[in-house]
C-alpha cells in the first residue's frame, strides 16, 4: 500500500459483539479518543449493522459479514433481507469494492467465544497490515496472528470492501456481554493500529527492521460429529482441548467426546499431515455454520 488516506473503525458487523459497539460509541461521543492518533488520515466510525446493534443479536436476517463477496453485492434485484441491503450501503458509501474504494483501511472489530486473545486476522499479504501487525505480536503478549487467504472479490467480509482490512477477533467473550480487561486491551491496539498508520504514511514503519511472526495459516474448518448433513450433532469439543486454541493437535490427540463418553480422536488430514492448530474452538456462532473449530498451519516468517 502507497499512503493510507482513509481509515475506517467499525464496531458491531455482528450486533451481539459489543466490545467494537461500545469502542466506536466511545469514541463517537469523545472524538478526542482517537482524532490526534492519525493526523495524516481521514478516521471514521462505524456501527456496520446497527440493526443488530439495537437488538444485541449476531444478525437480524442473515450474516452480515458473509454478504460482501462481489457476486453479492453485485445482485440486481433491491435485496428482501436487511443485511443484504444494509452490504450494499457500506458498500456505497466506503467502497465500491474494488481497485477505485474510497477507503484504504478498515479496522473492523469482532468478539469471539473462543479463547483467542487479541487475534489479528489478515485476508492478504498488504505490507502495511502485516508490519502493524507483527510489531503488535511484539507489543500484546495474547496477540496473534491468522492468515486467512482468500481472493478478495469473493471474499465476503466487511473488511474487503477496503484495499486492506484488519478483522479484529477479541475473546473470550461471550457474545451479548463485556469484559472491561478485554474492552481496554481493545482500545490500546486499536489506537496502536492508527499510530502505526501514522507511522507508515511518515515512511517510518516500513524502515523498520523484520520482525519474526508465528503466522496460522487457515487449512480448512472442522464440522462436529453428524450421522447426516442437517443431524444433530452427535459428539461435542474434548475437555482437553476446550480452550487450547493456537496449540499442535496431533493425529492421535482428543478431538470430540460423545455424549455417552467415548473419546473421538484427530485422525490427521487427507494429504498426509499429522499436525494442526486449532482456532475458533467451541465458537458459539458457529455452532449454525457447522463448523466446531478451524484448523491452521503454523508456520514462522519475517515480516
Ligand atoms: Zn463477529
Amino acid at each position: 500500500m502507497s499512503l493510507i488516506d482513509n481509515i475506517v473503525v467499525s464496531g458491531g458487523t455482528h450486533g451481539n459483539e459489543r466490545t467494537g459497539v461500545c469502542l466506536v460509541k466511545k469514541w463517537m461521543e469523545n472524538p478526542t479518543c482517537y482524532e490526534s492518533l492519525c493526523k495524516s488520515a481521514r478516521v471514521e466510525l462505524v456501527f456496520a449493522n446497527p440493526e443488530a446493534v439495537r437488538l444485541n443479536r449476531r444478525y437480524r436476517d442473515f450474516d452480515m459479514n458473509r454478504a460482501f463477496s462481489q457476486t453479492c453485492l453485485d445482485v440486481s434485484a433491491e435485496p428482501q433481507q436487511y443485511e443484504f441491503r444494509r452490504a450494499r450501503e457500506l458498500n456505497r458509501i466506503y467502497g465500491p469494492k474494488g481497485p477505485d474504494t474510497k477507503t484504504d483501511l478498515i479496522l473492523d472489530v469482532h468478539n469471539t467465544g473462543s479463547n483467542m486473545g487479541l487475534c489479528l486476522i489478515l485476508s492478504a499479504r498488504d505490507p502495511f497490515t502485516m508490519k502493524a501487525s507483527a510489531v503488535l505480536t511484539q507489543e500484546f503478549d495474547d496477540a496473534w496472528i491468522y492468515y486467512q487467504p482468500e481472493e478478495r472479490s469473493a471474499s465476503p467480509y466487511f473488511g474487503t470492501v477496503a484495499k486492506a482490512d484488519v478483522c479484529i477477533e477479541i475473546g473470550p467473550q461471550q457474545h451479548g456481554t463485556l469484559d472491561a480487561r478485554l474492552f481496554e486491551r481493545t482500545e490500546k491496539l486499536v489506537k496502536r493500529y492508527l499510530e502505526l498508520a501514522d507511522e507508515w504514511n511518515r515512511g517510518e514503519l516500513q524502515k523498520r527492521p523484520p520482525i519474526p511472526v508465528k503466522v496460522y495459516t487457515q487449512l480448512r474448518d472442522l464440522g462436529y460429529p453428524k450421522a447426516w448433513t442437517g443431524a444433530p450433532i452427535e459428539a461435542m469439543i474434548h475437555p482437553d482441548l476446550l480452550g487450547r486454541d493456537y496449540r499442535e493437535l496431533r493425529k492421535g490427540d482428543k478431538l470430540f467426546r460423545t455424549f455417552d463418553g467415548k473419546d473421538i480422536l484427530y485422525e490427521g488430514e487427507a494429504d498426509g499431515r499429522e499436525s494442526v492448530w486449532p482456532i475458533f474452538i467451541n465458537e458459539p456462532a458457529y455452532y449454525e455454520k457447522d463448523i466446531a473449530m478451524s484448523l491452521t498451519v503454523k508456520s514462522v516468517e519475517m515480516w
